[in-house]
């Protein structure tokens, strides 16, 4: 950005108000063709920071500044010690985790919301904030094929919505009282266990440890073949735990797992979860957009049986970090978890059911205007824009899968059901299992510091196992034939050496 030094009218020692609005006017302008010139050309810059660690914080004073400095010196700054430090979530080559993106509509639906900065902790508090929220996340319901009614509300993250899925689940345990009365030194109170796949996100584990639930709380399950939670070894634990004094609360099914994707047997899932009386919660944080193609309903097969479902359009909806939708067909029992209602929040508005004080729903009293940026992507794409672009990246996926599967030198380690793919490096010949974890490191690593890539991995029965996420809104099949190439050269020249 063009550098000029002068203060504003604003920065002037007598000045207590805010920055001038024709000031904020030329910034915001200047601001807005940065972030035009910056989304155009963001595939430019290398994907994973090229820092060491302690480099930006080391550029930056240590001291706080005392008098007011110029904004032209703050976006200097901006550009020449923070831009280095950053890692393009945004690049088409990002395709480690999880691919995502944020979108124009979403990223101008965020100015807007930071503009207004309302807190829509109660309805009173901004009802343009609570309704839309509601509107929005019933589109979403509808666009995902999900059964009304169902309550939704975001959160900042699934990890906060796992943590209320399962505290709603200990609220709807008959008669132990666990809000009111809590849980340690009561001996009337079994050892609770809930359940999830070995596969599962470890902020399902999380949740167990802050609701004093315990790791030894979950019980992790195996999987099938396909990764996907193996639902009679579920009922065997379920009967073990009865027999041996566990109380079962909860069951966790992944639709999208993080490692492989798979998508757990929910309707068998649910059958048990009706026989054993269990809360049922689906994490779709990943895998739960897909079925805004219609091609991909499949994936949310007996999720109108959950008794609560999270779908991250911060993930796979190209909004901006952060918008976690959580949904419920039991909001009165998320409530009867969460609501406490102090005299100063007391309103005449929470004591009909007209409208939701969204501040009842989990931990949080404030709340961003988060709906804001997904309701302007939904207008603006509609449900084909956004099915396209998601069906797209499946079929990218699709594409690297058949390259590899059809390669003798690479392959697969899991099935694809989306864009994400799971591969190694697997030359004819070479079969020692640590030989092949260090060359498909040092392939990742490679890709990595070129820089037009970046890759994560996992491990899969062990095996390093290095992962293409294919999610962002830029990734066209030019950037995956690119990548497809720069492995198979990386493998030649980590062979050759
Ligand atoms: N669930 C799954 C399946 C995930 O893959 C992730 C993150 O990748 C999460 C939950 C956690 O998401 P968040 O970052 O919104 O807490």
């Amino acid at each position: 950005m063009e550098e000029r030094a002068y203060l504003d009218p604003a920065q002037q020692a007598s000045n207590t108000g805010d920055m001038d609005s024709e000031s904020f006017r030329a910034y915001g302008h200047q601001i807005v063709d940065w972030i035009a010139d910056y989304l155009a050309h963001v595939g430019e810059y290398p994907v994973l920071a090229q820092t060491a660690p302690g480099d930006i914080r080391h550029a930056l004073p240590a001291q706080p500044p005392t008098g007011p400095e110029a904004m032209e010196t703050i976006l200097a700054d901006f550009e020449r010690v923070l831009m280095p430090g950053i890692t393009h979530w945004n690049s088409p080559g990002f395709m480690a985790y999880f691919g995502i993106t944020g979108s124009g509509p979403g990223i101008l639906g965020e100015m807007l919301a930071s503009a207004l900065n309302v807190n829509a902790m109660l309805w009173r508090t901004s009802p343009a904030a609570t309704e839309l929220e509601q509107v929005t996340l019933d589109w979403l319901r509808q666009m995902l094929g999900l059964p009304n009614p169902l309550f939704g509300v975001i959160n900042d993250t699934a990890s906060s919505g796992v943590l209320y899925a399962l505290a709603a689940a200990r609220e709807a345990i008959p008669d132990l009282q666990i809000r009111q009365r809590g849980m340690s030194g009561r001996l009337e109170v079994p050892c609770l266990r809930y359940y999830a796949s070995q596969e599962a996100h470890s902020s399902v584990e999380k949740a167990g440890i802050v609701l004093g639930v315990g790791q030894a709380g979950l019980r992790k399950i195996g999987v099938d073949p396909e990764f996907r939670m193996d639902v009679a070894q579920l009922e065997q634990a379920i009967q073990e735990d009865i027999a041996a004094g566990w109380l079962p609360f909860a069951v966790v099914a992944t639709v999208g797992t993080t490692s492989t994707t798979s998508v757990d047997p929910v309707p068998q899932i649910a059958d048990i979860c009706e026989r054993y009386g269990l809360w049922l919660h689906v994490d779709g944080a990943y895998g739960g957009s897909a079925a805004i193609d219609p091609s991909m309903r499949w994936v949310l097969a007996g999720c109108e049986r959950a008794d609560t479902i999270i779908v991250n359009p911060h993930k796979w909806l190209f909004t901006p970090i952060d918008c976690s939708v959580f949904f419920t067909r039991k909001p009165d029992v998320v409530k009867a978890a969460f609501s406490l209602v102090p005299e100063y929040l007391r309103n005449s508005e929470s004591a009909g059911d007209e409208v939701p004080n969204l501040m009842d729903y989990g931990t949080s009293l404030g709340r961003r205007f988060r709906s804001l940026k997904l309701w302007m992507i939904m207008r603006y794409f509609g449900q084909e824009g956004l099915a396209a672009r998601i069906s797209e990246h499946n079929r990218l996926g699709q594409l690297v899968a058949g390259w590899i599967d059809a390669s003798e030198e690479f392959e697969r380690m899991a099935p694809t059901p989306f864009s994400t793919v799971c591969f190694r490096a697997h030359p004819q010949g070479m079969d020692d299992e640590e030989q092949l974890d260090a060359l498909n490191e040092r392939i990742m690593n490679r890709i990595n510091a070129a820089g037009h890539f970046f890759l994560s991995h996992t491990k899969l029965h062990g095996k390093f196992t290095i992962r293409i996420a294919i999610g962002n809104v830029r990734t066209t099949e030019q950037h995956i034939r690119h990548l497809w190439g720069e492995l198979q050269e990386a493998l030649t020249q980590e062979i050759a050496q």
